[in-house]
C-alpha cells in the first residue's frame, strides 16, 4: 500500500512528530519503497535517512510561508504523482488545518488524532482515538474503497525508522488561487521544544497568583529539561502565554512526564494531557479531580513542594 507522509520541518530540521508519522507510515506500507513523503521546503538532512525512498518537495516562494490553499493544492499533486492510497500527518495545527481539507479535496476518509494505527502491511483498517475529551478511546474505521487519511497524536508512536533512499522529486504545482496571504510567521523565544513535541512538561495553574511565581516552574523545568505549559485560568488572569495553554482551547500533549501544579483537573484541561504516559499531580486539595487521573500525587502546597522537587532532582540528575 502506497503512503505519503506530510513532513512538517522547523528551521530546516525535520520534526520529531513526522518521524513518528513515518513510522506510522510503516506500519501500513511494510517497506520504504512504498513510503514518500512531501515537504514544502528545502527538505533538511535528517530527512534523507528517515525512512522514505522519496521526498516529493515544493520550492516556490509563494509557498515558503504556510497557506493552506498552497499546501493542499501541494499535498494533491503528490498524492496524484505517487498514486498514494493513504496519506499520513501529525496532529499539529498544520495538520488540523490542512487534512480536513485535503480529505474533501480527495474524496477520502478522515480519522483525526489518532494514538495507534489498526493496521497491517497492505492494509489500513482505522485507528484509535481519544473522544469525549480523552474519557474514552474509540476505535474508527474507514469505509469504502476511497483514499484514507490519518493525523497521529504527537508521542503516541514510540518507533522511528531510518534507511530508504531519500531520492528527492520536485514538483511543479501550481500556486492557488487564494484570498488568504502569510505575510509572517512570528517564532517564540523559547529554546525548548514546543509542548506537543515535548517528552516532559510541567504545567502551573491559576494558583500561582503571577507571572513572576512562574519562575518555580520554569526552575524545576530546567532541572527535568521540560517545556512549560498552563492552565486556561492561568493564561487567562496574564500569567502565562496563550502559546503554553493545555487543553480543550489550547494545545493537546502527549508526553512521557506532565507535571501539573495548582490545576484543578477541569475536564477541559484534562482534554489535553490525559493520554501522557505518567502524570504528577501537585495540589493543596486532597480530592482535586487532577488526582483521578494522576500516576503519583503530591497532596501539599506547591510554593513548599515545587522547590524541593527541583533541588532532589538537581541531586540526582
Ligand atoms: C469552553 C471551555 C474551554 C476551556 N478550555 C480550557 C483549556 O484548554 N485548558 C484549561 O486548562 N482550561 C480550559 N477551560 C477552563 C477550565 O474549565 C478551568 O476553569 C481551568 O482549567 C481551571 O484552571 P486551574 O486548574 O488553574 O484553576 P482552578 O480551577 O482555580 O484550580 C486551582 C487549583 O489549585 C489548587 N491550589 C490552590 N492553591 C494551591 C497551592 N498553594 N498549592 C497547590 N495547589 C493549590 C486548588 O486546590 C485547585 O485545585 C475551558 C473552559 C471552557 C468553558
Amino acid at each position: 500500500m502506497k503512503v505519503l507522509v506530510f513532513v512538517e520541518q522547523r528551521d530546516g530540521k525535520i520534526k520529531t512528530s513526522s518521524r513518528e508519522a513515518i513510522a506510522a507510515a510503516h506500519q501500513i506500507a511494510g517497506s520504504s519503497a512504498n513510503v514518500a513523503a512531501l515537504v514544502v521546503g528545502t527538505p533538511g538532512d535528517g530527512l534523507k535517512d528517515a525512512g522514505v525512498d522519496t521526498i516529493f518537495t515544493v520550492n516556490k516562494p509563494e509557498f515558503k510561508l504556510f497557506n493552506v490553499m498552497n499546501y493542499t493544492a501541494a499535498a494533491q499533486k503528490a498524492v496524484e504523482e505517487f498514486k498514494a492510497e493513504a496519506v499520513i500527518g501529525m496532529a499539529s495545527p498544520m495538520g488540523r488545518e490542512l487534512f480536513p481539507r485535503l480529505a474533501a479535496r480527495l474524496n477520502g476518509g478522515l480519522i483525526t488524532d489518532v494514538t495507534s494505527l489498526q493496521a497491517s502491511s497492505g492494509s489500513f483498517k482505522g485507528g484509535t482515538k481519544p473522544m469525549y475529551a480523552g474519557k474514552v478511546l474509540a476505535q474508527v474505521e474507514f469505509k469504502g474503497s476511497g483514499i484514507k487519511l490519518a493525523t497521529v497524536r504527537p508521542n503516541s508512536i514510540q518507533t522511528t525508522v531510518t534507511g530508504g533512499a531519500g531520492n528527492v522529486v520536485e514538483l511543479a504545482v501550481a500556486t492557488a488561487d487564494s484570498k488568504l496571504k502569510t505575510l509572517e510567521v512570528k517564532k517564540g523565544s523559547s529554546d525548548k521544544p514546543d509542548l506537543t513535541e515535548a517528552a516532559r512538561i510541567i504545567s502551573g495553574g491559576r494558583s500561582l497568583g503571577s507571572a513572576d511565581n512562574f519562575k518555580i516552574i520554569n526552575e524545576c523545568a530546567d532541572v527535568l529539561n521540560a517545556t512549560v505549559g498552563a492552565s486556561r485560568a492561568a493564561v487567562d488572569a496574564g500569567y502565562a502565554s496563550h502559546t503554553m495553554q493545555v487543553g480543550q482551547t489550547g494545545k493537546t500533549v502527549s508526553p512521557q512526564l506532565y507535571v501539573a501544579c495548582g490545576i484543578s483537573g477541569a475536564i477541559q484541561h484534562m482534554a489535553g494531557m490525559r493520554t501522557s504516559k505518567v502524570i504528577v499531580a501537585i495540589n493543596s486539595d486532597p480530592e482535586a479531580p487532577i488526582f483521578s487521573v494522576a500516576d503519583y500525587g503530591i497532596v501539599a502546597d506547591l510554593f513548599e513542594a515545587v522547590p524541593i522537587l527541583s533541588k532532589k532532582l538537581k541531586e540526582i540528575l
